[in-house]
């Protein structure tokens, strides 16, 4: 395999030993890259971060991902989620998506697919152009339709207007299927269940409940406070009848619904009460350039450093194989010797 050096993408070729395919010592392939590009964030939503603290670790230059991302891709990488953070806070975002909308993956040749999940804040204005310059799809975090409940999880005023305009935007550009991703915890926006179900049949687009996970810069996880599967689908049940569909493929991390008359499509993704640690496919560039190879992983591996003292293109890819290897089998949470991870998920890029 050969890979370009530099990060202007200049000439000099080198030769990488590796297998154009990451796979961890669980036998696991490693396909799946999502990269924070900032960690500032315009929302200061109750249940992940405190509200007093802001951006806590740098960014890079965009260059630096477009580099680090190739060499990643080279290794055998297919899908990459830029997230933050807010991503859409972040200048020069369209032509990082351009870059990257080029970049073919070594197995089968085709172009990247290239997501970004994003609050929906800034949306209204960037849904087009993201589109045009290769953005493959989108997942927008919304988690209430009730616009007073909405704006008291964000604690910004009129946000849910906002995000609302955003959705409707990305539909408009073609950025289809549009996914909507809301965090649940109980008593707290479980009363929102059904409304979303509607809202999912109304506007078009999927909804995913997501268990919620100790990744919160407070302190406000318990078992109790996650909703599990069972109980959505128990509260979907209760609005209409509902229909499991099939998974897209082997390592989709939701379980899928559909309503009796075929209508609208609902997404679970229980990494608390059904892990899917087994079928793991991800690594995440934090966005100061450092691989975290599980979420709740305790240190994060310094892939910028090796960039910063001047390594070459195959030596950024010996890192990452080495760091792969170090993947973790499986998270803990719930479990009595489950320890905080190092960072929160506004700071890894979720
Ligand atoms: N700002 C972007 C956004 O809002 O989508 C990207 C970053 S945000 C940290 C990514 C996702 O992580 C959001 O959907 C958010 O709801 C989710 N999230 C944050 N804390 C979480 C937690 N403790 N458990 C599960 N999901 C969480």
């Amino acid at each position: 395999m050969s890979l370009l050096s530099g990060s202007s993408g200049a000439a000099e070729v080198q030769s990488i030993a590796a297998p154009p395919v990451l796979v961890d010592r669980y036998n696991r392939a490693i396909t799946d890259l999502r990269v924070s590009i900032t960690d500032r964030c315009n929302y200061r939503c109750v249940y992940c971060r405190t509200g007093n603290e802001g951006a806590q670790y740098s960014e890079l230059p965009m260059a630096d991902y477009i580099r680090m991302v190739r060499v990643f891709v080279a290794l055998g990488i297919e899908k990459v989620r830029l997230t933050g953070g807010e991503p859409l806070l972040r200048k020069g975002l369209v032509d990082l998506v351009r870059e990257l909308s080029n970049l073919r993956t070594v197995r089968t040749g085709e172009l990247l697919d290239l997501a970004l999940t994003t609050n929906g804040h800034l949306l209204e204005n960037l849904a087009e152009p993201l589109k045009d310059a290769g953005l493959s799809r989108i997942t927008v975090s919304m988690d209430a339709v009730d616009p007073a409940t909405f704006a008291r999880i964000t604690r910004v005023p009129g946000s849910f207007e906002r995000v609302l305009a955003g959705i409707r935007a990305a539909q408009r550009a073609g950025l289809n299927p549009v996914k909507v991703n809301c965090v649940l915890l109980r008593g707290f926006n479980d009363d929102q269940i059904v409304a979303f179900a509607k809202f999912a049949r109304e506007e078009g687009v999927i909804v995913r409940f997501i268990e919620f996970m100790p990744l919160e810069e407070d302190r406000l996880w318990t078992p109790e406070s996650v909703v599990p599967l069972r109980e959505v689908v128990r509260r979907l049940e209760s609005f209409r009848p509902v229909a499991r569909l099939s998974p897209n493929n082997a390592s989709e991390t939701a379980v899928r619904y559909t309503f009796d008359d075929g209508v609208g499509e609902i997404g679970i993704i229980a990494p608390v009460s059904q892990a899917f640690c087994g079928q793991c496919s991800r690594l995440r560039l934090t966005s100061d350039g450092k691989i975290r190879t599980c979420l709740f992983s305790q240190s994060d591996h310094d892939l910028y450093a090796v960039m910063k003292r001047g390594g070459s293109d195959a030596e950024l890819a010996g890192y990452i194989e080495r760091t792969v290897a170090l993947k973790e089998a499986r998270h803990h949470i719930g479990e009595p010797e489950f320890l905080k991870p190092s960072r929160t998920m506004v700071h890894i890029g979720g």
